[in-house]
């Protein structure tokens, strides 16, 4: 579990934690329908801006920061209270962009677990109690998050990328979820993770389940 106090010591006054805007592309509560989580009711928060550019990418209205509004901490804080969440799963394009210190002290004040889905293409921030690291080709990831990743999430296209999952599972702490997950659109990548992770046991599948499920 990644946790900044033991690093330093943040004295804000809440109400400036509050006022703290984050760009917002969408935030809604479903059901977690990725890794180790899978199936559990989770509030989604999708931060704007993304600095990777996967081609692939099923999110990429979420690219421009400033297409999108900014939106204060109390106001998502409001809107996870409202809900009957336990997990807020941090998102995006890709949130660590952003310094998540604010909204997640604020989250964690109200007590949800905090979770986050990242490519670690910059540092990490924030007090997270779940960290989901999926690293991408197109910028790849810094190489101090690697001993707070809880989970390591590799979309496989073809078989290249089996190699390049086992050069960054070699990185993370030795309790690390291993998950390979095809690529949606084509999934032609399937029967190569299967065979993969028969002979490769320490790995697992994700799904996109929430696909199948038919909830965002
Ligand atoms: S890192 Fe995520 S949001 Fe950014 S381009 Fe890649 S898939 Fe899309």
């Amino acid at each position: 579990m990644y946790n900044p106090e033991d690093i330093v010591p943040t004295p804000v006054a809440e109400h400036e934690l509050l006022d703290t805007e984050y760009p917002i592309m969408e935030h809604f509560y479903t059901i977690q329908g990725e890794g180790a989580h899978t199936g559990k009711a989770a509030y989604f928060i999708r931060t704007a801006g993304c600095d990777v550019g996967c081609w692939w990418c099923d999110v990429k209205d979420s690219w421009e920061e400033e297409v999108h509004p900014r939106l204060t901490v109390r106001e998502l804080v409001v809107a996870v209270e409202s809900s009957k969440a336990e997990i807020v799963v941090i998102t995006g394009g890709e949130p660590l962009l952003h310094n998540l210190e604010a909204l997640t002290t604020c989250l964690k004040n109200i007590g949800v677990q905090t979770h986050i889905e990242t490519s670690g293409s910059s540092p990490i921030s924030g007090t997270l109690d779940w960290v989901t690291l999926s690293p991408k080709r197109f910028k790849k990831p810094v190489e101090e998050i690697y001993p707070f990743v809880d989970e390591l999430k590799v979309v496989v296209l073809t078989k290249k990328d089996l190699a390049w999952a086992e050069e960054h599972a070699a990185k993370c702490p030795p309790d690390t979820r291993l998950l390979l997950q095809p690529e949606w659109e084509t999934a032609k990548a399937m029967p190569l993770i299967v065979d993969y992770v028969k002979q490769h046991p320490k790995w697992g599948i994700s799904l996109q389940t929430h696909k199948y499920l038919n909830v965002p």
